[in-house]
């Protein structure tokens, strides 16, 4: 798996780091919440996601891209 991320192209190793609902890519959470103002795909795969999960802070971002605590 890679370590930079698919839209900046940084390494994630020091970023809060953010994947899909749908796939496996790994992003930077900022890079991928801006991503989803222009549309909720994947920017590797281009499958539709739902739901940004946040990596590093166990928060979830939702069709209205507010971020909601995950359900424990
Ligand atoms: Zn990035
Ligand atoms: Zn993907």
């Amino acid at each position: 798996m890679s370590n930079t991320c698919p839209i900046c192209f940084e390494d994630l190793v020091k970023k809060n780091r953010a994947t899909p609902d749908i796939c496996d890519h790994i992003f930077c959470f900022p890079c991928l919440e801006k991503w989803s103002k222009h549309g909720s795909y994947c920017p590797v795969d281009r499958k539709r996601f739902r739901r940004i999960v946040n990596l590093d802070s166990e928060t979830v971002i939702q069709g209205t891209w507010k971020v909601i605590l995950k359900a424990l």
